[in-house]
């Protein structure tokens, strides 16, 4: 099924509208969108910042820590002060942030953020380095940098980056299990839907990069069969094979999915296997999901305009900030393709993806959520709470951590 039909049909528009999209495809060929379109829409300037007359000097950037938690501290030489959370890569990448990322910032004015982050790109070779080691430390950079001209604006990371059009984000739950009978898990999931309010969930499928085995025989057959009927028709339900399959083997559990209303089926082929996730979603009408490793805007260009994934996922720090996640989301639109972050593990992702939501206008309608508002929500004014199944965004200035968060109180700079 090609792409304009299959998300004309997920969003619930009228039969007209779809019978509209199959005329454009058949007339116009399998994609609307040319390649000098996606470069288009990726090339654009993306930050709102014109308001900001003089120079912001950077004049250090910091890695700090507290017990578990890393932050990355930049400061201006008037004195403005921007703070982001690390995933938990940091207790590992740190020497690379150092040594390679943090000196080619030092000086630099921080309103040219976007030319500096194609800049520290080719600084000392780094391309030679290009993935997600490389360009998380290139994202904390980014969030610190963007907390703290979102400081010196009050304003959100969110209007900073195009305008915040939601303030609550719906979330999903992802269970992650791989250990656990159908049965076993369809109560897991139902637990979580009853615990949040969530309005959707995500399971496993497969072994993990496994080559077709699974994890347990038959659990994914098992599971996929069992959980549309124990959970009802009003969720929506998510599936992720994290690179479990070739491309013969997705389509079978694919075509399973598709019989038992699955809504999504995340990264059914290696990370890096583009040839075979194409193949998938040529032969499938569930939205294939893909991208959570991907640190290339040319290859999500591929996927995009190949239609090898219909839902595109980059992840916040692994493809290296904001602002680069934000170009993949303008070539998904020109495709008509949503985009649902990945969410990295440790910190407040979660929080970072509750930012990209609230400013992405092709967003996705759920986002990953793996629990964590009970420590990391207070940091905020107001706190952070999940209601009803939703987040409320961050409204405070830059990334929204209040400067009396306890995270900031103990932390220590890490020479
Ligand atoms: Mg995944």
């Amino acid at each position: 099924m090609k792409l304009n039909r299959r998300i004309f049909i997920k969003s619930g528009l009228g039969a007209g509208v779809c019978a509209m999209a199959r005329s454009h495809v058949s007339a116009a060929g399998p994609r609307r969108e040319s390649l000098a379109q996606l470069d288009k829409a990726a090339a654009a300037p993306v930050l709102k910042i014109a308001s900001i007359k003089s120079p912001v000097k950077i004049a250090s950037i910091e890695l700090l820590r507290n017990q578990r938690d890393f932050l990355v501290r930049t400061t201006s030489t008037d004195g403005a002060v921007g703070i982001a959370v690390t995933n938990s890569r940091a207790a590992y990448l740190y020497p690379i942030l150092q040594q390679l990322i943090i000196p080619f910032f030092i000086g630099k004015d921080a309103r040219d953020l976007e030319s500096l982050i194609d800049g520290v790109y080719v600084y000392r070779s780094n391309y030679k380095l290009s993935g997600v080691a490389l360009w998380c430390c290139v994202a904390w950079v980014e969030f610190s940098i963007l907390d703290l001209l979102g400081k010196i604006m009050d304003k959100s990371v969110g209007e900073l980056l195009g305008g915040v059009i939601r303030r609550g984000i719906p979330i999903y739950v992802a269970s992650g299990n791989r250990h656990t009978t159908p049965q076993q898990e369809v109560d897991i999931l139902a637990k979580h839907i009853e615990r949040t309010g969530a309005g959707a969930i995500k399971f496993k499928v497969g072994g993990r990069m496994s080559n077709n085995a699974d994890s347990m025989p038959g659990r994914s057959e098992g599971l996929i069969r069992l959980v549309r009927k124990a959970l009802g028709d009003k969720v929506t339900i998510y599936a992720d094979a994290n690179g479990s399959y070739d491309c013969r083997k997705a389509t079978e559990i694919g075509k399973l999915m598709q019989d038992h209303n699955i809504n999504m089926f995340e990264e059914p082929c290696p990370l890096d296997h583009l040839e075979e996730t194409k193949c998938v979603a040529d032969a499938l009408s569930i939205p294939i999901a893909g991208g959570e490793q991907e640190t290339s805007l040319r290859r999500f260009r591929w996927m995009v305009h190949n239609s090898a994934v219909q839902i595109v996922q980059p992840d916040l720090h692994y493809n290296g900030g904001f602002i680069r996640a934000i170009r993949v989301a303008r070539m998904a639109a020109e495709a008509g393709m949503t985009v649902i972050p990945h969410m990295s593990g440790g910190g407040v992702g979660y929080v970072d993806v509750l930012h990209f939501a609230s400013c992405t206008p092709n967003i996705g309608d759920f986002h990953e959520y793996k629990g964590g508002l009970d420590k990391t929500g207070p940091w905020y004014d107001p706190p952070l709470r999940l209601k009803n199944g939703a987040i409320n965004v961050p409204t405070g200035p830059g990334l929204g951590i209040t400067a009396e968060a306890n995270i900031l109180r103990d932390a220590k700079v890490v020479e």
